[in-house]
Order: C-alpha cells, then structure tokens, then sequence
C-alpha cells in the first residue's frame, strides 16, 4: 500500500518514539543478548488466575462487560484497597476497571485536562506519563527529582512551575525508572501543597505492591481531602502484563467522567480478564509475597555487586529497577547503551528515554535471572569504566 499522501494528525506524527524501543529493537537483533531494558515482570501468571480466566472464557462469560467493569470485581477491588493500601472507604462506585494502568492513567488525563492543560510530570519519568498528556493535547510539565534531595520533591520548586493553566500533578511511587519511594512526609507536603494550589492529583501506583522495604503509602489513605485519582495495575503484582487489567479509584463524579471516556474508546475490559482479576485480588497473596521477596533477593546482589564493581547506585526501596549514574567520560547515556549492547551484548535503558533529568544514567531491570543481572553490572562497570 502507498503511503497516503492525505494529512495525518500531525501532533501524533510527532510524538517522540520510545527510548527504550529503540533500544530494545537493537538488541533483538543481537544473538542472545542479555536483556535488562524491559520493565516487565519475569514470572508467569499464577496457575489459579490463568484457570479463573479460562474457565470464565469456557462457561461463556464472553461477553461484553458493563463499562466500569463487572460488579464482583469492583467489589474484590474495594476489599483489596481497605487490605493492601488503608482505603476504606471505596464502593463500587469510586472505582473503574481499566485496560492496565496505562489505560486508567489515559482515562484520568482525559477526564480531568482539556486542550492546552499544564500537567506537572515527574522527571526522571516513565515516558508515558508525559505522551498521554500529549495525546490528550494537554502540556506535559516536567519537574526534576534529583539526587541531592534523595529523589523526594521539592514542593517550591514544583510551585515555581504552576501558571494559571496548570490543572494537576502527576506523583509516582515507587518510581519507574528510579526505584526510590516517596516518604510519607513528601506525600503529605505534596498532597496539601496541590489542594492549597487547587490542583488535581493524579497518581500513578502501579508498583504499589511491590515495595522492597517499607509498605508504600497510598497518597489517598493519608490525605483524604485532596483531589486525587489513584491509578493500580495487575501487570506488576501479579505478572499479568499481557492480560491488560488495572483499576482506578477517585471520587464518584471523576469515575463517571472517566466510564464515559471508556464507553466511547474501548468499551469495556475483556470479560474473562475480569474473572481472572478477581482471582489474583482475592485468591491467596502468597505468590506476591514471593515475587516480591525474590526481587529483594536480587536488589541486594545487584547493589553488593555494583558496589565493588565501583558503580553509583540508588538502592531501589520499590519497584524493580537499578538507576545506575555512569561515570563522568562515560559519554552520553543513549550512546553508552548502544555501545554497551554492540560490546557486550547486554540491554539496558538510556536514562534519557525518562526526560532530561535522566541523561548521564541508564536503568537496569531486576526482573531478568540473577545471573544476568550480575552478568550485565560486570559488563556495565567494564564499558563505563574502562
Ligand atoms: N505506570 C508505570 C510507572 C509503569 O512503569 C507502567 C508500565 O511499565 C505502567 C504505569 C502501566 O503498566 P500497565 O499498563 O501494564 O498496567
């Protein structure tokens, strides 16, 4: 087919492409290259979700599913935030499910940015959260995390950005590509700071359960009156990325507006993932504990080794990711990856593809085998430092 010459939205043509592809796309082309620039769990779904699904799809629950998503299932959510997050206070009418965390991020922004909305998004960052405003045609804002402060926000520099078209911050604990953890203490000065500023939160939570220390803090177990819209996934937790579930929770008004932004563009979310969701949030926790203990079990080595080896290192305390600062002369981050990847045949993800604050680092996945990862901190130290 020839390339239509009709126009195309030129504001999507224009979206950057993903970091992390590209790199990921050079590397596939590598015979067995080590692959430590995914942020995907490497465990399989748990046996009793995968049975729940397949039995849902066999018994003929193949149909559509009510746009907000089937009532046990928001139902099992509701128990799971009173369990694992201290909410207790969420009905079914305070939650949405969605097409992972990406989709219920997508739903937020929709919901509550119009054409041309400031939107205060961290940096180092996942891409994403700056790419949906952009889709939304709202202006994504970054804001620096930096690691003089620990990685924690500086609320006066956050409020040197506000102008009178900002209408939300976006927060993100744990942190994708950082690992760090918002204390409770910055959680709450960012949470009183947006509702003094009259700003919408929105925040994303999609590694809230697997913390590698501390329990992670919900910012609306903590802050009840502020305006926030908390996005959660099952990718992480329970190693169902390719499922495509997650959930939202806010207030009644914004779940509306967001079930009418889900109505119009996909619907609902898969019947039988539904079933399979209500497995994974009410069947037994275990599996979570021990995924979450093995990723543990690899931050400690992974930091011990990169130590000797002489790298700086931020101790992840969530999530599953070593942000690894290169040595001055070890040249621009996306250059050091693709010449890591050409010497040594190991992946990792050029800090850049996280904004600007991320040049100068690279982000190493800890859901790859331990070997691997020990493997690819030896390689690393060899190119960087060499
Ligand atoms: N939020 C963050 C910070 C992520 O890193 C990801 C995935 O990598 C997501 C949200 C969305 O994941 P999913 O759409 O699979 O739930």
């Amino acid at each position: 087919m020839s390339t239509p010459a009709l126009r195309m939205a030129e504001d999507v043509g224009l979206l950057p492409p993903s970091g992390i592809r590209a790199i990921a796309s050079a590397a596939w082309a590598v015979p067995d290259a080590i692959h430590l620039e995914f942020g995907e769990p490497d465990f399989d779904t748990p046996t009793h979700v995968v049975d729940a699904g397949a039995r849902a799809a066999r018994d003929g629950r193949t149909r559509y599913a009510p746009t907000p998503g089937i009532p046990e299932l928001r139902d099992a959510v509701c128990a799971k935030l009173a369990r694992d997050n201290a909410i207790t206070e969420a009905t079914r009418d305070h939650v949405i499910v969605t097409p992972g965390g990406v989709g219920g991020l997508t739903l937020a922004y929709r919901a509550l940015l119009e054409t041309g909305s400031e939107v205060l998004v961290p940096d180092p960052g996942w891409p994403n959260l700056r790419t949906i405003a952009d889709i939304v045609k709202a202006v994504p804002v970054p804001y620096r995390l930096t690691a003089d402060r620990d990685y924690q926000p500086d609320v006066d520099a956050l409020d040197s950005l506000v102008t009178d078209r900002t209408r939300a911050i976006v927060v993100n604990s744990p942190s994708n590509p950082l690992g760090s953890v918002w204390s409770r203490a910055s959680i709450e000065a960012v949470a009183e700071w947006a509702t003094s500023r009259g700003l919408w939160i929105i925040s994303d939570e999609c590694y809230d359960q697997l913390w590698l220390d501390e329990p992670s803090t919900s910012i609306s177990a903590v802050a009840p009156d502020a305006a926030v819209v908390t996005v959660f996934s099952l990718s992480k937790t329970y190693a169902m990325t390719g499922w495509r579930i997650g959930y939202a929770y806010a207030d009644p008004a914004v779940i509306t507006r967001m079930a009418k932004v889900q109505e119009t563009t996909t619907s609902s979310v898969s019947t039988p993932t539904q079933h399979a969701a209500i497995a994974a949030l009410t069947g037994d926790q275990a599996g979570v504990a021990a995924m979450r203990s093995t990723y543990r079990s690899r931050r400690d080595a992974a930091v011990q080794r990169a130590t000797e080896l002489g790298l700086d290192v931020l101790r992840p305390s969530g999530a599953f990711y070593l942000w690894v600062r290169l040595p001055v002369g070890a040249g621009d981050a996306t250059t050091f990856a693709l010449n890591l990847l050409e010497r040594t045949g190991v992946a990792v993800a050029p800090g850049p593809a996280f904004g600007a604050g991320g040049e100068g680092h690279v982000r190493v996945s800890l859901a790859a085998a331990q070997p691997h990862l020990m493997h690819g901190l030896d390689c690393i130290a060899e190119v960087a430092l060499s």
